[in-house]
């Protein structure tokens, strides 16, 4: 029987597979990983997701060894690759998941009429969201596409069940003779090889700790940055090496539980919430094909933000002289992660206090995140920027001051990522608001004299930045 070709992209595990589950049922599975230039750019943007990237690569060829497979990789034009070994084999087709960003969805569109117009069978599985886009859409009372607003997707989203694929055992690997270029290693990215476990049992494993006892006061962790309470996931869902169908189908299962306390209960449901967000925003890439480039919301695509400010560099790189804004881009220049409350508050100064379009700070961030979502981080910073799927009639601008009293009050996750303020003795977040800025008694005081004086007057640029709002929303243009 002739083999399919499995292409694995962002999907880099076995277990839980719609993408491998379907090949499977075309014949015995040829595993491929084809390494084009728009993935080295994408990997290598970041040198930490390189070498995650990589070491998930590494893990999913050594599952593969030892189901008596290996991992064919080509370096090159994905269409002329997969040509060329569906030639050396026999291979029917091909098989890989979707992708939900504008470049890489007109990528799979492309590389779909070219195989098959060298008469390849060429299919597209939605493995990366727990439901998939077509699921909700069909699901959708009032008929149409996707959903432009979260409350009435994510209603639908809670009453589909969760497919499983959770049989790798059941699919066969084709035994192949054919000759594999290595495998992709961090220094090709510019990445230093530091090993990083980015294997599907990490990930599971780092699951089930945080759904056994953390995932039961996510609430909690979500307002608390410095308790690092959130599960940490984004990195391997973004690569597939954790199913966002395994973490969901879990989840439910757990809230099974009769012993359950409420708020418990309560916590497992807001990270099934988070989890449908991600879904949302993947449905939104898949539906609306400008999402990433254009704002979603028409009356929002002639506002203008800046794509310069004087204090854009002092954004970049963690200095605006507001504690939480500065923590949060420094925990991710360090780690590769941040944590979300802290995300929305230094995406919102980007946008407001600095009045920056929320594509600079996408694509600042693409480049030290570990995660590699171009629809999902589009998603969010456009809600953000209030261009996007969250309607609110005015853009939700936070004070990074009162921002860092609720999430922070005793000021742990400012010292920890804020080296000047480490040392602080002791820490309030008190001022006289409205104040002018020289009045701000921050918490800092002069002894931390190498953290700098903010970079602008809050008050005095949230407020700019509406009047400009209000202006051109009253113009309807
Ligand atoms: C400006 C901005 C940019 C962001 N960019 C990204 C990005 O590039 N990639 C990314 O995965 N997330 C992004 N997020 C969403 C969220 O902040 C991260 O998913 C979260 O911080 C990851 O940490 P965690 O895995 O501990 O998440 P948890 O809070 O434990 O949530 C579990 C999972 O749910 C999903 N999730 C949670 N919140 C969201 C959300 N708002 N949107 C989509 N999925 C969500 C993620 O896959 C996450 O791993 C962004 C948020 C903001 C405000």
């Amino acid at each position: 029987m002739a083999p399919f070709i499995y292409r694995f992209t962002r999907d880099l595990r076995l277990e839980d597979h719609a993408g491998l589950a379907l090949a499977g049922s075309f014949g015995d599975v040829l595993p491929v990983l084809v390494i084009d230039r728009a993935l080295e750019s994408r990997i290598g943007r970041s040198p930490r997701r390189a070498a995650f990237y990589c070491a998930a690569v590494a893990a999913l060829d050594a599952a593969l060894r030892e189901r008596g497979s290996q991992l064919i990789v080509r370096r090159g034009a994905p269409g002329a690759m997969l040509k060329n070994i569906a030639r050396a084999t026999g291979a029917g087709g091909v098989a890989w998941c979707a992708n939900y960003d504008r470049t890489s969805g007109i990528s799979d569109e492309h590389l779909q009429s070219e195989l098959e117009e060298a008469g390849l069978r060429a299919t597209i599985v939605h493995d990366a969201p727990a439901v998939g886009p077509e699921e909700t859409a069909a699901a959708r009372p009032s008929g149409g596409d996707g959903y432009r607003a979260f409350a009435p997707y994510f209603a639908v989203w809670q009453e589909l069940g969760i497919a499983s694929h959770d049989a790798p055992l059941l699919v066969r690997f084709a035994a192949s003779d054919l000759h594999s270029e290595p495998l992709p290693q961090p220094h090709e990215f510019g990445a230093p090889d530091r090993p990083a476990d980015a294997s599907p049992a990490a990930a599971q494993r780092a699951f089930d700790r945080f759904l056994e006892g953390p995932a039961c006061h996510y609430a909690l962790a979500l307002n608390a940055p410095a308790e690092d309470g959130t599960s940490h996931l984004s990195a391997h869902l973004s690569f597939g090496t954790l199913s966002a169908r395994t973490v969901v189908r879990n989840t439910r299962r757990r809230l099974d539980d009769p012993f359950l306390l409420s708020e418990e209960r309560f916590s497992l449901r807001l990270f099934l919430r988070s989890m449908a967000t991600r879904d949302f925003f993947l449905q939104l890439g898949f539906f609306y094909a400008n999402a990433d480039a254009e704002p979603l919301q028409e009356r929002m695509r002639r506002f203008s933000f800046a794509r310069e400010h004087e204090a854009l560099e002092a954004w970049r790189s963690g200095r605006t002289g507001f504690p939480f804004v500065d923590a949060g881009i420094r925990q991710l220049h360090e780690t590769g992660w941040m944590h979300p409350r802290a995300r929305t508050i230094a995406a919102s100064f980007l946008c407001f206090d600095l009045g920056v379009d929320w594509r600079v700070g996408r694509d600042e961030w693409a480049q030290w995140l570990i995660e590699d979502d171009p629809a999902i981080a589009s998603g969010n910073w456009q809600w953000i920027a209030g261009v996007g799927a969250d309607m609110a009639q005015y853009p939700r601008i936070y004070n990074p001051h009162k921002a860092g009293r609720r999430f922070d009050p005793g000021g742990a996750y400012v010292r920890r990522w804020v080296e000047e303020l480490a040392n602080a003795a002791s820490w309030s977040w008190s001022w006289t608001a409205p104040a002018p800025q020289a009045q701000l008694s921050l918490p800092f005081a002069s002894a931390q004299a190498s953290y700098p004086q903010p970079v602008v007057d809050h008050d005095a640029a949230a407020r700019a930045f509406l009047k400009r709002y209000r202006a051109y929303a009253s113009s309807g243009r």
